[in-house]
Parts: C-alpha cells; structure tokens; sequence
C-alpha cells in the first residue's frame, strides 16, 4: 500500500501497537512522528524505525495540539492521525478508586477526543483519515475492568460520530477494536495462568495476535483501498466477537 510522502502522527508509538504501527507506516513510505509521554523510549524508538519524536501526554489537550503543530512544521501538512495511546486498567467497579476511573478516562478516551479534534483544522486540508485505537471492549463488556471498558466503549461510538461530523471535508474516520495483543500492555496479565486460560478459550483462533498484525489494518485504513470505509468500529480480535 503506497503511503509515499503521506505525514503520520502515531501517538503512544514507543511501544507494542503504536510502535509496530508507526514502523509500518514508514515502510510504506510515510513520514511519521511519534507522540508519547516516554521520552526516553519515545527517542530510541524514534531514532531506530527513522520517525520523529515529539514529547506528549495526550491526556492534557495543550500537549496534544503542540504535538500536531510541530508534526505539520516538520512534514508540512498532516494526512493521518492516529490515536493509539493508552492505558490498562484491571479494577472491577468495587475495587476501583474514583481517581483511577478518571485517571483512565483521561488518557483512553479523553487522550482520543483531544488528537481528533487537534487534527481536525489539517486533516480538512488533506482530506485526511483518523484512526482510533480501542478494543474489543469497546464492543463487548467483560470482568475486572471497568474504566478501561468504559473508555474504549466511548471511543467507539465518538468515532461514529466524528466520522459524521467530518464526512462533509471528505475526512475519514473509524477505529480498529484488538482483542488481545502480546504487547508490554498485556505482558503481566498474560503471564497469569487463569486468565490466559480466559483470553485464549475467549479467542476462536486460540492464540493473543502480534503487533505487526494490528499494524497491517491501520495501514489499509489509511490508504486509498480504504477510500469509501467510515464511522467503522472494525474488531481485529480473532474472533472474540464474533461468539
Ligand atoms: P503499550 O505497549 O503499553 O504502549 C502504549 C504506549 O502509550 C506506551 O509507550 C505508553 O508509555 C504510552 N502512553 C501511556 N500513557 C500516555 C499518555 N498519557 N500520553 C502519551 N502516551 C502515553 O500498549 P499497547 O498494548 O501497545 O496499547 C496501545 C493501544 O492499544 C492502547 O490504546 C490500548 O488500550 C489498545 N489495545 C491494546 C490491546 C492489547 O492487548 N495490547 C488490546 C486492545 C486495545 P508508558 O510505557 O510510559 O506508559
């Protein structure tokens, strides 16, 4: 998929997903900068896969819009935005602490809401895509976390409607929804017996997917053969919805 000179932004691209996706891109022959709160990470990162790094946390909307102004300086326009940024959350509603609920919501939902709307004033001048990082719970709901089922649930209808909103300036907009992904997010959790006995009997294809596949949809989304593909909330879950 020819991605030739197309300006990226891939937030959380230090690791896992973002990473996987931002080195993807740029195979693909797109500039990409990264935006994560991990400087250190963020700057090997960055160096390795041939990206630029701009510090961020998404989860304050200053940051965010400074995030896509120094990307437009440095590639001249922007014509992808991806909001990959995230955090785990494993408290069930009795467990959770008001504060971590808003801590979650802030940097999973909130963090997504801020780069859509950042992007917006560039993306009109490109006819750009956004694309979304949620989830699976987004989708469905499960045991043990409620924050982060919450805030992925609010993604997915948020990028229906910015798809609507947007639609008008030829901006598209959808979200992929990973079932689970060997990624450092997931690295504790899985190393638990009981619930990678959960993740897996969960998942028809019977096993957690690698990075590098989440990484082939964005780049779909976000090319041309995708052209006529909106307000998509689109599970890459080896089938965990689909039972
Ligand atoms: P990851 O390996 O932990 O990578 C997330 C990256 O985002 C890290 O570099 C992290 O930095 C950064 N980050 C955290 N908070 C941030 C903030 N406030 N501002 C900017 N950057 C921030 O996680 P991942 O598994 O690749 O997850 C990427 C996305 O996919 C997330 O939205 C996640 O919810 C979603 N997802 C993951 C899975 C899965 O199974 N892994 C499944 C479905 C959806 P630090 O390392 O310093 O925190």
């Amino acid at each position: 998929m020819d991605l030739e000179e197309q300006s990226v932004i891939v937030t959380g691209g230090s690791s896992g997903i973002g990473k996987a996706m931002a080195e993807r891109f740029i195979e693909e022959g797109a500039d990409v900068v990264i935006g994560d709160i991990d400087v250190e990470s963020g700057q090997e990162v960055a160096e390795e896969i041939g990206a630029e790094f701009v510090e961020c946390d998404v989860s304050d909307y200053e940051q965010v819009e400074n995030l896509v102004e120094k990307a437009v300086e440095e590639n001249g326009k922007l014509d992808c935005m991806v909001n990959n940024a995230g955090i785990g959350s494993v408290k069930n509603i009795e467990e959770m602490e008001i504060e971590d609920y808003h801590s979650t919501i802030s940097v999973d939902l909130d963090g997504v809401m801020y780069g859509c709307k950042a992007a917006t004033p560039h993306l009109k001048e490109t006819e750009g895509c956004i694309i979304n990082i949620a989830s699976i719970y987004g989708l469905v709901g499960d045991i043990g976390s409620t924050a982060y089922n919450a805030a992925k649930g609010g993604v997915v209808n948020l990028t229906r409607s910015v798809a609507d909103d947007l639609a008008q300036y030829n901006i598209r907009v959808n979200s992929i929804c990973p079932g689970f992904v060997d990624t450092p997010m997931t690295d504790e959790a899985l190393k638990d017996g009981d619930f990678k006995d959960h993740v897996l009997n969960n998942t028809p294809l019977g096993r957690v997917a690698q990075p590098e596949e989440i990484a082939g949809v964005a780049v779909f989304l976000a090319s041309e053969e995708a052209s006529y593909i909106t307000g998509v909330n689109l599970p890459v879950d080896g089938g965990w919805t689909s039972h």
